[in-house]
């Protein structure tokens, strides 16, 4: 079985095949799916989610794009979500300098009150890190040497190999993305095959980065797989073994107990 650790079912993208998407998942063995809050109605969007289908989690955040709707009433909504049984982590939160859909100082602002609420809630964070490196970095260092609670993962990861060694030596994990699929990714397959499998999740950010051969077209769960199965190729193991261990790096990340356990 499969953890797709990034996806935004709620998105309209999904709106008239929403059911067809989840079960095709279910098919391709995608068995836990975690929808990420890109915004406060995001996030109630896939909180909701998570009580029609029993494989989705959903985790509540603020997206930086967004980071100029965060006030005290957005954080309290956020605080009331996250007491939801299938709530399991904040965010995606974080910095993005390449589109700066919102103003820096404001995107780091909530990007700081979001680590905040993380950790009055003890929950893990999934870290959205676009063109600012540096900024996130020190922020992270920050808020992991103020507080025993350093979880979290850093989705579609795109620093270098030297960024990402810092990343788990910190005690977060990365995730891997459909790209890494591409003939022409240099950078990922570099990542999957120098970093210790024990500290990597793999995602599609759906609808978004579409792994080959369908890109182009929408991505949807399912295409997970295409993800994991590259991983394979790259590091010459088979696809059962990485299945295997980013599913259950993503059950410890996200406090999902295994199949049986309950
Ligand atoms: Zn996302």
């Amino acid at each position: 079985m499969l953890v797709d650790s990034h996806a935004h079912l709620d998105f309209p993208q999904f709106d008239a095949d929403r059911q067809e998407v989840i079960a095709r998942a279910q098919e391709a063995g995608v068995e836990i799916i975690i929808n990420a809050g890109a915004g406060l109605e995001a996030s109630q969007g896939g909180v909701a989610l998570s009580e029609t289908y029993p494989q989705v989690y959903a985790a509540v955040g603020v997206h930086p794009h967004e980071a100029k709707t965060l006030n005290e009433g957005v954080l309290a909504e956020l605080r009331a979500l996250a007491q939801q049984p299938k709530v399991v982590a904040v965010g995606e939160i974080g910095l993005d300098y390449y589109r700066d859909l919102s103003p820096r100082p404001v995107q780091r602002q909530a990007f700081q009150q979001q680590l905040a609420l993380a950790r009055e809630l003890g929950k893990p964070i999934i870290i959205h890190d676009r063109e600012a490196h540096k900024d996130v970095m020190n922020m992270l260092r920050r808020w992991v040497r103020e507080g025993d609670q350093p979880v979290g993962v850093m989705h579609c990861f795109s620093g270098d190999l030297a960024m990402a060694r810092e990343v788990i030596e910190m005690g977060f994990y990365i995730s891997i993305p459909g790209p890494v699929t591409f003939t022409n990714d240099r950078r990922l397959p570099e990542l999957v095959r120098a970093l210790p499998l024990e500290r990597l999740l793999i995602e599609t950010d759906c609808p978004y980065l579409t792994p080959h051969p369908h890109r182009g077209k929408r991505n949807e769960p399912a295409y997970v797989r295409l993800v994991a199965e590259a991983m394979a190729q790259i590091r010459e193991i088979p696809l059962e073994k990485v299945a295997r261990i980013t599913t259950a790096n993503a059950r410890a990340l996200f406090g999902l107990e295994a199949p049986g356990a309950t």
